[in-house]
């Protein structure tokens, strides 16, 4: 089986969130089961930097086609290139008037979208659906995986092409944030070299607009979401952006398959930015990763305190507003709060203000530090991720392994991973965080006060500690998930791996 995985973003190379850590840990645990798996990425100045051994392969078509003009994209071809620490080769799309800028991979300097994204992105859609029809002679895959609205139009070339009479490749779009949806001005459309007659409301229309998440969930031929609790709520109008109708139209199409970790990357008795290992038969060392927390974010060292942790992109979606008003209570009652994250202003703001009213009990550091959130989760006793939605979230996956109790609020891939520390759980040994349902101040309230409560309890705190540390959301189990998908689509009638032969 091939597969083309097309993406944006890749760890450690390029990340501005979850999809990076993905990007790095599925397609390795692909391999793993005999997948012959490649990359495909814009040639970020992050990626390229790093690429060694780069050939190019071939430039992107730009003549007329039967269906119209092709995008009108500038000079761009594709490259072969490796990557030191990672397993699978990877393609660039290369045009340095689209992607030689610096900084993030989606916006400006003045945090605006670069206002040629439309273009910028569809050639990675385009350079995708092109690989699927042979533009590099030694490999072509049997799947497109697309995940993003990043690559949101290659299931939209890869169907054009189809109907053209060219090869009809399998494509399947992984959602992982159905509220970033690529939306451009109507006037791009005649831009991306898609027929006429595909701006409409059965196209790729969104209200007037292009809608790049859209094209890849009305013409790929299978959608998933990175839980499977959020791959039911993008079927309501709550959560499903503007898209639950089709999405609905489309849901035997549909499926959750929850994110896996690195646990490499991700381990505290093996985690290298750490001043003191641990694990869940060797907890002591924690008090110093609190300790050292504690110093790193200017916190009274005071070992009994309750620590909470944060390591987030600061947007209306991680509910962090919430955590504003509940500031005053949670201090009072003698806890610590330690904010990793950069994004909103106006949260940024409110989070200083707060450090600066309670000097010495809330910490927080403004940017983006991967060493800095190893030792936030570490260090704190509870990781907070009160989401308004989560597709499926990582950074409580982290914080279970790190005995760091999570405390979420129940929705998309939280839901999924976290059992609430009720008396019934706690009992039966299942709890390993605090989870609340109402999305308000008082619902964060009532998870924060039953933290504190179970806090005067180390023995019951820690049987919890253990029992999230033992659990594993591993890559080969979602990786299996995945192949089954792709060979539902694809049978591989040649398996790579046989069973090894008994002895004797
Ligand atoms: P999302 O993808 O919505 O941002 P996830 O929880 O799925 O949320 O993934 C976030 C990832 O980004 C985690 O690996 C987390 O550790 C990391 N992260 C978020 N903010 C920061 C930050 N300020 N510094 C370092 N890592 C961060």
């Amino acid at each position: 089986m091939k597969v083309l995985y097309v993406c944006a973003e890749l760890f450690p190379f390029l990340k501005t969130g979850g999809l990076a850590d993905v990007s790095a840990g599925l397609p390795p645990a692909l391999r793993a089961l005999g997948c012959d798996v490649r990359l495909l990425m814009p040639a970020f100045p992050a990626i390229s930097s790093s690429a060694a051994s780069t050939r190019p392969v071939a430039s992107l078509p730009n003549g007329q086609l039967p269906w119209g003009a092709p995008p009108a994209l500038p000079p761009a071809d594709v490259a072969l290139a490796t990557l030191s620490g990672l397993d699978s080769p990877l393609y660039l799309v290369r045009s340095p008037d689209l992607y030689e800028r610096p900084g993030s991979p989606y916006l400006g300097p003045d945090g605006h979208d670069w206002p040629d994204n439309a273009l910028r992105f569809a050639a990675l859609g385009w350079a995708a659906a092109w690989l699927g029809q042979g533009l590099d002679p030694d490999w072509s895959p049997d799947v497109i995986h697309c995940h993003d609205w990043h690559a949101g139009l290659a299931p939209a070339y890869v169907q054009v092409m189809a109907q053209a009479g060219r090869a009809a490749l399998a494509t399947v779009f992984s959602i992982h944030n159905l509220a970033y949806q690529g939306l451009f001005a109507e006037s791009t459309f005649a831009q991306l070299g898609l027929p006429p007659n595909w701006f409409g409301i059965d196209g790729l229309e969104f209200y007037g607009q292009v809608s790049f998440m859209k094209a890849a969930i009305r013409y790929a031929d299978r959608i998933t979401t990175v839980s499977p609790s959020y791959a039911q709520e993008v079927l309501t109008a709550a959560h499903g952006c503007g898209l639950d109708g089709l999405l609905r139209e489309r849901a035997d199409l549909l499926c959750g398959i929850l994110n896996g970790v690195d646990y490499q990357v991700w381990s505290p008795a093996t985690d290298k930015w750490l001043a003191a290992t641990y694990d869940a038969d060797n907890m002591a060392p924690k008090a110093a990763a609190k300790n050292a927390l504690q110093a790193d974010f200017g916190l009274e060292r005071r070992p009994g305190a309750l620590v909470f942790g944060v390591v987030s992109r600061l947007t209306e979606q991680k509910g962090l507003h919430l955590l504003i008003h509940v500031l005053a209570e949670l201090v009072q009652r003698g806890g610590q709060l330690a904010v990793l994250g950069q994004g909103d202003p106006s949260l940024e703001r409110a989070l200083i203000d707060a450090a600066s009213r309670y000097p010495g009990q809330i910490g927080v550091r403004i940017g983006y530090s991967e060493v800095s959130a190893h030792g936030v989760i570490a260090g704190s006793d509870v990781v907070l991720m009160p989401s308004a939605f989560e597709p499926c979230g990582l950074t409580q996956l982290y914080a279970l392994r790190y005995g760091a109790l999570p405390l979420v609020r129940r929705v998309g891939g939280l839901a999924d991973t976290v059992v609430d520390c009720t008396l019934e759980n706690l009992d039966s040994g299942v709890a390993t965080g605090f989870v609340f349902d109402v999305f308000s101040t008082d619902g964060l309230l009532s998870a924060l006060r039953r933290a504190f409560v179970l806090f005067q309890h180390p023995d019951q705190w820690a049987a919890v500690q253990r029992q999230g540390m033992r659990l594993r959301f591993d890559w080969p189990g979602a990786a299996k998930r995945y192949l089954a998908l792709f060979q539902s689509l694809r049978p591989d009638p040649k398996p790579r791996h046989r069973s090894p032969r008994k002895k004797g």
